[in-house]
């Protein structure tokens, strides 16, 4: 059985922890809920930062929330072609080998070791998981139909209790499907 998918493309975008935030923004700053996001309790916040790497640099890239333990910033690889920089393609959270930007805001700037292309994923409960017969760290495809319809493989599934069934890909991964924001996919179990 093919269990069909949200897929949904992430602009390049910044996780950021407290410390962080109080050197870029202020101390004790608190960001602001823009827009919720599909997975339960993440938001897109209103405040943005500059992403640079010597000269180069991307402005107004999105804070998404809530605070988390490390700084993360994910970009496309064409964002990382723009910068002339080489990160690692990361799930989400594996920072033990990111390459190094600098963030700036409003008050201040700081130099952080959490630069990633992320790499594609599935968001999941236990329950989907379930259904679908998949678990935490399968690996699979994930077809998309249309125009330009396209399978990605090599994608990790995630599974939590505070997840929501949906995959996550990037611009230059939605660019090459011919998606815009988000799309409907089919689980392809091996
Ligand atoms: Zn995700």
């Amino acid at each position: 059985m093919n269990l069909k998918i949200p897929v949904e493309v992430s602009a390049r975008h910044v996780h950021i922890s407290q410390k962080d935030l109080d050197a870029l923004f202020g101390k004790n700053f608190q960001l602001t809920e823009d827009k919720k996001l599909s997975q339960p309790g993440d938001f897109a916040s209103r405040e943005k930062v500059n992403v640079k790497i010597g000269e180069k640099e991307l402005k107004n890239v999105r804070i998404v929330g809530p605070v988390r333990e490390k700084t993360q910033i994910e970009i496309s690889r064409t964002d990382a072609l723009f910068l002339g920089a080489k990160p690692p393609v990361l799930l989400s959270g594996d920072l033990d080998d990111a390459a190094s930007a600098s963030l700036t805001g409003p008050v201040g700037s700081v130099e952080v070791k959490g630069l990633i292309i992320a790499k594609r994923h599935i968001h999941c409960s236990p329950e989907e998981a379930k259904t679908a017969g998949m678990s935490n760290g399968d690996v699979v495809c994930v077809k998309i139909a249309g125009e330009r319809g396209i399978t990605f493989c090599n994608v990790p599934v995630r599974v939590a209790d505070d997840y929501k069934l949906s995959m996550h890909i990037d611009t230059d991964e939605g660019n090459a499907a011919g998606i815009d924001k988000t799309a409907e996919g089919e689980i392809v179990l091996k």
